[in-house]
């Protein structure tokens, strides 16, 4: 199958692309800059000069026009879009609005412009678009497939979570609005998967401490020394999945479960907390034990079962038939790689 993977030099979209060149399919990928075009091709030297791994430049996706060329390489099933910023670095809140929001209408107007082979899209929208702040801390809350975060533009000024998390929810929202309105008249189906807090192996070819993904730093954090005084709170999404899991439900979304077509896929393992992380990763690098807190350091407790909200995800399971990886395989596989890059 031939797939179109945007951000490919991204953290979970490197695993993504890994699983699916293992399978065999072509994939075209965007990515930045020239320089990670040439990191990729380095790391599928054979899968490159076959033409099973083309590298395109897509600059700045927050660009109406940035997927047009794209999306016309010929016979594309299957796209599976990645790309959105992932980070706080941003002095304007449009700086993560634009690319997620635009980025996603963009590349599927281009889609049903232009290719009319895709048969369906995988967008990586986020936990971020199914909680809610306010029912948050509550038991009698469950959040599911069906759940959506009544998050607006007008609240983005409140702090760069809420911004991020509404860059999530209104790249979504606009996806399926856009499939849904019969004036843009796609033939493809659209597939969300909404993944919480995302740990797991950063891959080798692309990766370096100072780059390290948002939702992997707190590990290179508890790992560098930074959570010896006191584990930092755990934040309020104390939900969490392995990158590996995330990537095999993309290319099952994608590729293989024909059913998953008009669906969101909340995949996730259940719950984690920073005092959990740092347990584990006290327990297996016993050789950081200076830097790293001990038993008695206080902090990075999530509340007790009562005073949390609660989730249901068994319809992706089902679906998809994924095993989530344990919290303890998935930490100490993280923390190995970020050691390998000086970590
Ligand atoms: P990364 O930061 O590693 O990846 C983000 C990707 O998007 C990179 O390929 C990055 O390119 C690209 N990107 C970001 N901003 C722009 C822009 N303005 N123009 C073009 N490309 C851009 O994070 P993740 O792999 O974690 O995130 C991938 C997706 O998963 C995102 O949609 C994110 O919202 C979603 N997600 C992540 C979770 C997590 O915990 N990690 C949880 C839930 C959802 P470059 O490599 O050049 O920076």
């Amino acid at each position: 199958t031939k797939v179109l993977l945007t951000g490919g030099s991204g953290f979970i979209a490197a695993h993504i692309l890994e699983q699916l060149l293992a399978k065999g399919h072509s994939v075209v990928t965007t990515v930045r800059s020239e320089d990670k075009a040439a990191k990729l091709r380095e790391a599928h030297p054979a899968e490159a000069a076959s033409g099973a791994l083309t590298v395109a430049i897509v600059p700045d996706i927050a660009q109406p026009d940035a997927f047009d060329e794209v999306v016309k390489t010929p016979g594309l099933e299957v796209v599976l879009h990645t790309a959105s910023p992932f980070h706080f670095r941003y002095t304007d809140p449009k700086e993560l609005l634009d690319p997620a929001i635009i980025g996603t209408t963009s590349i599927l107007r281009a889609i049903a412009r232009s290719a009319p082979t895709v048969r369906r899209v995988v967008v990586t929208s986020s936990f971020a678009a199914i909680l809610n702040e306010a029912l948050i801390d509550s038991p009698a809350t469950t959040f599911s497939e069906a759940s959506w975060n009544p998050v607006t533009l007008a609240d983005v000024a409140r702090n760069p979570q809420v911004a991020y998390r509404a860059s999530k929810t209104l790249a979504e929202q606009a996806a399926w609005a856009f499939v849904r309105d019969p004036a843009n008249a796609v033939r493809f189906d659209l597939v969300t998967v909404n993944p919480p807090m995302v740990f797991g192996p950063v891959v080798h070819y692309l990766a370096s401490l100072d780059g390290v993904n948002t939702s992997n730093a707190r590990v290179a954090d508890c790992l560098a020394g930074k959570w010896r005084a006191e584990v930092p709170p755990t934040g309020a999404a104390i939900l969490w999945v392995d990158v590996r899991d995330v990537a095999a439900a993309h290319v099952k979304a994608g590729l293989e479960v024909a059913e998953a077509g008009g669906k969101r896929l909340f995949v996730t393992a259940g719950w984690f907390s920073n005092a959990e992380m740092a347990s584990v990763v006290r327990r297996h690098f016993p050789e950081d034990a200076e830097r790293l807190p001990t038993k008695e350091t206080k902090g990075g407790e999530i509340p007790g079962e009562e005073e949390r909200f609660r989730f249901d995800n068994e319809a992706t399971r089902k679906l998809l038939g994924i095993e989530w990886r344990s919290f303890e395989e998935s930490i100490v596989d993280t923390a190995r790689s970020l050691k390998k890059v000086g970590a």
